[in-house]
C-alpha cells in the first residue's frame, strides 16, 4: 500500500459481528470471560481495547513500522520511552527541543539519574563527539521547534551505531509527520508524535503515539504503557483515526500554505529573518531536501522591531489566524514561544538558542491562502 491509502485502510479491517466500516467506539473498561482467563482477546481496557488497536494497528502502518502504541499525550509517550532507562544511562537529546520535552528531561528524570547532553544536532559531529559508553538513546526534533533546524537522521544514526549498535535513536515527528519522513526507514528505532497536533489535525484532543518496528522493543514499550497506565481513551482513539484519513490531503495543503507564507514574510519590509526549511539558504536545506517529501505547515519569524510590544502588537492583531498554543489544525494559528510554548526553559537557555521576544511562530492551516496572506500583512500594518 502507498502512504496515501495507508491513511485510511493501514491496519483496519471490518468490525465482525457487524461489518461496521468504520471502528466502533468500544466505550468500555473491562471484557466478559466464559471461564477464569477465557477471553476474545481483551481483558481490561488500559491493557487493551478494540478502538485504541484499530489506531494502534493504523500508527504502525502509517510509520512503516510493525507495532504502535496510543497514549494519553504526546508526552505520556515520551515518559514511556524514557522509563525504559536506568539510573546512570546518558541520553542525546537536541538542543532546541519542545519546551514539554526538555522540561520532563531535566526536572523529572534527571533526578532519577539519567543524564541529559545537549547538543545542536544541525552537525552530526556535535552528536558523535558526546557518545559515550553510557550513551542509552539518542532523542531528536528535526525539524525542531521553533526554530525549524533540521538534524539529518541517517547520518546520526549511523554515526551513533556505528559506536554502539545497542543506542536507541527515538525521532519526534510530530512537525513531518509521516506524510513528510518516515524515520524508521531512515534508520531510527522509534517514532513518536504527539497526535495531539498533525495526526489528529482538528485541535480536538491531546493524545501521543510510539511506532517501532522490533518487537523485543515493541514489547518492552507494551509493558510500561501497561503498567504505567497512559493510555489512549476509545473515544480519543476513534477521533484520532478520523483524522488520520484526511492527513496527506490535509498535508498537501499545509505545505502549499506553508510555502506562500513562508514567502510572503521574507519579502516583507517590517520581518527580520524567517526561519522555513525550504528556503535555499536554510542552513540545512539540503538535508531537509533529502529526507523530507516537502517542507510543512510551519514556519517562524522575527520581526525587524525586537521590542516584545511590537510582537505582542502583531500577535494581538490576527484575526484568521488565533492567537493559541499547539499546532497542526486545520486552523492556522500564532504562538509567541517566549511567553508560550517555550515559557518553561530557562532564560539564558532560551537567549543562547535564539528564542527571544521578536520570534513568532506559525502553525500555517489549510485556509484559503489569499485570506492567509491579507491577515498576515494588515497584522504587520498595525
Ligand atoms: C506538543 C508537542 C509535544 C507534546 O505533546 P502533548 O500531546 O502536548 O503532550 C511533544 N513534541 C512536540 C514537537 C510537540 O509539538
Amino acid at each position: 500500500m502507498k502512504f496515501n491509502t495507508k491513511t485510511i485502510h493501514g491496519g483496519q479491517k471490518h468490525e465482525e459481528t457487524t461489518g461496521s466500516v468504520m471502528p466502533p467506539i468500544f466505550q468500555t473498561s473491562t471484557y466478559a470471560q466464559s471461564s477464569p482467563g477465557v477471553h476474545k482477546g481483551y481483558e481490561y481496557s488500559r491493557a487493551a481495547n478494540p478502538t485504541r488497536t484499530a489506531l494502534e494497528d493504523n500508527f504502525a502502518a502509517i510509520e512503516n513500522g510493525t507495532h504502535g502504541f496510543a497514549f494519553s499525550s504526546g508526552l505520556s509517550a515520551i515518559d514511556c520511552v524514557l522509563k525504559m532507562l536506568n539510573p546512570g544511562d546518558e541520553v542525546i537529546a537536541g538542543d532546541d527541543l519542545y519546551g514539554g520535552s526538555y522540561r520532563m528531561f531535566t526536572r523529572m528524570f534527571q533526578k532519577y539519574g539519567l543524564k541529559f547532553q545537549f547538543v545542536d544536532m544541525n552537525s552530526v559531529e556535535n552528536v558523535g563527539r558526546v557518545v559515550s559508553k553510557n550513551t542509552k538513546l539518542v532523542w531528536l526534533e528535526t525539524p525542531t521547534n521553533p526554530l525549524m533546524k533540521i538534524a539529518d537522521i541517517e547520518e546520526i544514526s549511523k554515526t551513533v551505531k556505528s559506536t554502539n549498535p545497542n543506542i536507541l535513536v527515538a525521532v519526534d515527528n510530530t512537525f513531518a509527520t509521516p506524510y513528510l519522513q518516515q524515520p524508521l526507514d531512515l534508520g531510527a528505532d522509534i517514532v513518536m508524535h504527539s497526535a495531539t497536533k498533525y495526526l489528529g489535525g482538528h485541535s480536538d484532543l491531546v493524545m501521543g503515539a510510539l511506532m517501532v518496528k522490533d518487537q523485543k522493543l515493541a514489547e518492552e514499550l507494551h509493558f510500561i504503557q501497561f503498567a504505567g497506565g497512559a493510555v489512549a481513551g476509545p473515544m480519543d482513539s476513534f477521533l484520532a483515526l478520523r483524522g488520520i484519513k484526511t492527513l496527506h490531503v490535509r498535508m498537501q495543503r499545509h505545505c502549499e500554505n506553508g510555502k506562500a507564507v513562508a514567502n510572503f514574510l521574507a519579502g516583507h519590509d517590517k520581518v527580520g529573518a524567517v526561519y522555513y526549511p525550504g528556503f535555499e539558504d536554510h542552513p540545512n536545506h539540503e538535508v531537509a531536501k533529502k529526507q523530507m517529501k516537502d517542507f510543512g505547515g510551519m514556519v517562524s519569524f522575527r520581526l525587524k522591531d525586537e521590542r516584545k510590544e511590537a510582537a505582542f502588537k502583531f500577535l494581538e492583531s490576527t484575526s484568521v489566524f488565533t492567537l493559541a498554543e499547539s499546532l497542526g489544525g486545520v486552523e492556522s494559528l500564532v504562538n509567541h514561544p517566549v511567553t508560550m510554548t517555550h515559557a518553561s526553559i530557562p532564560e539564558p537557555e532560551r537567549l543562547k538558542i535564539g528564542i527571544t521576544d521578536s520570534l513568532i511562530r506559525l502553525s500555517v492551516g489549510i485556509e484559503d491562502e489569499k485570506d492567509l496572506l491579507e491577515d498576515l500583512e494588515q497584522a504587520l500594518q498595525v
